[in-house]
């Protein structure tokens, strides 16, 4: 739903390629109808290229800021003027402000997962969390968890390209944070049941799982759960990842990665417009 476009409509969007499978616009331009805001929101296929000459542009033109996805999260840092305390430490940024004319960067991927945690029952402040894959997705929760207050971060990854990354996120989150952030390989099966037995949160934020490798799990040793054990995944596609469903059969509460979807939206929608997305109703409209 768009309301009429004006004079003054202020415009903003998603940067990116691929963008046309993107869920945002439904999700934004319903609130600002919803909300009476003058808004609008599109997709605009941008790959690293022309970025630079876009994100000025959106800077100039009395944007109220934009997204980024691949392969952006990261090329657009050295266009923007500041930078959140989980951007500037993850080193990526999903959201940007158009301060009239400074662009400050925010990363809400985490904040979306966190909510979720917290909806489906688990609040882990204070409490263990473990953390499968050293990607984007796992960068951005490992970061936010370690703000929000979670104690220990058992970050998980195998030895591969990702490692020498895994390494380098402990040591900025054990310098920036209170969190004890530490790396176990992946394949260390007794390692992981050791850390496993006194963590509140699992995470996988691997693509394992995802459709269409159903099959694939990242954790193989169905022992490693215990009911005392929330188990999530950040994958949505298959709503019910293989690794969830074997959670669930062990006495595990389980949540998907759908919300964090919605709610990275949601904590992107309040940075821009200071306002509560009508979340709810987005919730059951695309949800
Ligand atoms: P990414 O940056 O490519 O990271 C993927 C991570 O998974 C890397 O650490 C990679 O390790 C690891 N990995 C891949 N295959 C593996 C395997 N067979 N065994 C062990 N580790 C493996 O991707 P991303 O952007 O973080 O995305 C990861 C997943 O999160 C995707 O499924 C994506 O759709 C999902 N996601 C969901 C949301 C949401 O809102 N729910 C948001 C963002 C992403 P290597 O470096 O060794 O390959």
């Amino acid at each position: 739903m768009i309301h009429q476009i004006t004079g003054r409509t202020r415009l903003g969007g998603l940067l990116g390629s691929p963008v046309s499978h993107s869920i945002s616009p439904m999700m934004h331009n319903d609130s600002f109808y919803e909300l009476g805001l003058d808004c609008v929101y599109l997709c605009f296929d941008v790959g690293q290229e022309k970025l630079g000459n876009v994100v000025n542009a959106l800077r100039d033109m009395n944007t109220y800021g934009f997204n980024l996805t691949m392969p952006n999260k990261e090329a657009v840092l050295p266009y923007l003027d500041e930078l959140s305390l989980a951007a500037r430490i993850i080193g990526a940024v999903n959201t940007v402000k158009n301060e009239n004319g400074k662009l400050v960067g925010y990363m809400t991927d985490g904040i979306g997962y966190m909510r979720s945690a917290k909806e489906a029952g688990c609040d882990v402040t204070g409490k263990e969390m473990m953390i499968l894959g050293a990607g984007g997705a796992a960068s951005a929760i490992a970061v936010q968890a370690a703000i929000d207050g979670v104690s220990k971060l058992h970050l998980v990854s195998r030895k591969s390209r990702s490692w020498e990354k895994a390494e380098k996120l402990v040591l900025k989150i054990n310098e920036n944070t209170n969190c004890q952030a530490d790396l176990t390989d992946l394949a260390d099966n007794e390692a992981l049941r050791e850390l496993l037995s006194s963590t509140a949160l699992l995470t996988n934020a691997t693509s394992v799982g995802m459709s269409p490798n159903k099959k694939a799990t990242p954790l193989q040793d169905v022992s490693l759960f215990h009911p005392g054990l929330t188990v999530s995944d950040v994958i949505y596609h298959p709503r019910e990842t293989r690794l969830l469903a074997e959670a669930r059969a062990a006495g595990c509460k389980t949540f998907n990665g759908m919300y964090m979807l919605l709610y990275q939206g949601e904590a992107a929608f309040k940075i821009w417009t200071g306002q509560d997305m009508p979340t709810e109703l987005i919730k059951k409209r695309y949800f």
